[in-house]
């Protein structure tokens, strides 16, 4: 991949969509004026979550230190409660296992899961003739744009209610008054309900995964994921090897932090998932497939985790809660939004991309010197992940391979040529 050309596309979009628009620019304002508020509440009125962070950065470490074996034992226990599990080593393995257990002519129902966006299952799913839906509101939007996520946690940040009002319009017949959200959230729901009941496949991400139970941790607002993940027959989880901590109780605790840091006093639902839905109401015989999903489907995906993993200049990337707190605090990302970019959102992003989405390092070459370098995100980060000393490291990469963008290189060598004089 050229460089050059991936720098000027980048840059582009960067600056003309992202700096220069008007809309991103009025979008993340709110956003950013509302986290900030939310925020700061949730930790006031929860003060022991920052002590609770500190533990929770070293179950990450512990945790990934040992993800062979945690997630060995995570498929025996998944297993043990009924449930299917497999191992992706790639994007194209991991889309492929589930395009195995879909099918085609299928309608599947999608909650918001970064992983899924990282092999681009939704587009993969639809190549084998399924109509699928993402069903978290922010990832609707994003669906009927056509887009890709501009946040970790809240994809649509960057489109104000003015333009959900023309989307609804023009793709799913609503029309709603633009400065009403909660018209907009209601057509929304209207359009989203019948697909939930005649869905064959609900598809979500996890939080965080427990071991030694078998149990996936799905934190969610909306209620999206309950119907996801309880209403089809099917249920699969696409989970990267890096979620699997060792007990219930310290899954339960990356949870928590992960929600107060995402600006949550407390999220609406609070999900646990360990098998398929069972009952022994008839002569205490066992039976699967109650009233919820009748199989459930674990794939576990490294897909560069595992590099990143034996690599300690990356290793605490891994760590990510995906709380999408630094993005709140990075003064890049106040003005472009997710355009400050590869697939992945941000420094930590970038970090991310490097190791998952990047077909080679030309790709994330631009969004590495993107970065100021400023460490505020590292203050907001509830595990301490210092993004900036990545980006370093990463930056160290790019010149022994000759990735530089060209503009980087002029600068520096301007720069070289002034001291030489
Ligand atoms: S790097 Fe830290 S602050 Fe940013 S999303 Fe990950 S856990 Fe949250």
């Amino acid at each position: 991949m050229d460089v050059n050309q991936v720098y000027e596309t980048y840059l582009k979009d960067l600056i003309d969509k992202g700096a220069h628009s008007r809309s991103v620019r009025i979008a993340m304002d709110r956003a950013i004026h509302s986290y900030r508020t939310l925020s700061a509440n949730a930790l006031r009125r929860f003060p022991k979550t920052i002590e609770k962070a500190k533990k929770v950065r070293e179950i990450k470490e512990k945790s990934i230190a040992n993800w062979e074996k945690l997630v060995e034992q995570a498929r025996e226990s998944f297993e043990r409660n009924h449930a299917k599990t497999y191992f992706a080593r790639t994007a194209k393995e991991a889309n492929e296992i589930i395009g195995k257990i879909v099918g085609s002519g299928k309608t599947v129902v999608k909650g918001k899961s970064l992983t899924s966006e990282e092999t681009h299952l939704r587009q993969y799913l639809q190549k084998l003739e399924n109509e699928v839906y993402e069903t978290d509101l922010g990832e609707f939007i994003i669906q009927l744009l056509d887009s890709r996520p501009m946040h970790l946690l809240a994809p649509a940040v960057n489109i104000p209610r003015e333009q959900v009002a023309e989307l609804l319009k023009k793709y799913i017949g609503e029309k709603v008054d633009p400065s009403n959200v909660s018209e907009e959230v209601a057509a929304v729901r209207r359009f989203l309900r019948e697909k939930f009941t005649t869905a064959d496949v609900g598809i979500s991400g996890a939080n965080v995964i427990a071991a030694e139970t078998g149990t996936m941790v799905i934190i969610e607002n909306e209620g999206n994921i309950r119907l996801a993940t309880g209403l089809p027959d099917v249920h699969i989880a696409l989970v990267g090897i890096e979620k699997v901590v060792e007990t219930l109780e310290e899954a339960m605790m990356v949870a928590e932090v992960t929600w107060r840091y995402a600006d949550y006093e407390m999220p609406g639902y609070v999900n646990l998932i360990s098998g398929p839905s069972l009952t022994g109401d008839i002569e205490k015989v066992l039976t699967y497939g109650a009233h919820g999903p009748k199989e459930l489907h674990v794939v576990f995906i490294d897909n560069g985790r595992s590099e990143m993993a034996n690599d300690p200049s990356f290793r605490q990337a891994l760590y990510c809660l995906r709380c999408g707190a630094c993005l709140y605090e990075c003064p890049v990302y106040a003005v472009t939004a997710g355009y400050y970019g590869h697939q992945y959102i941000g420094g930590i992003g970038t970090v991310w991309d490097a190791f998952t989405t990047a077909h080679d390092l030309a790709e994330v070459s631009p969004h590495a010197y993107t970065c100021v370098l400023c460490k505020r995100c590292k203050t907001r980060c509830p595990v301490d992940i210092d993004t900036a000393d990545m980006m370093v490291a990463l930056r160290e990469k790019l010149v022994n391979q000759n990735l530089v963008p060209p503009t980087i290189q002029q600068f520096f060598e301007g720069m070289q040529e002034h001291e030489d004089e």
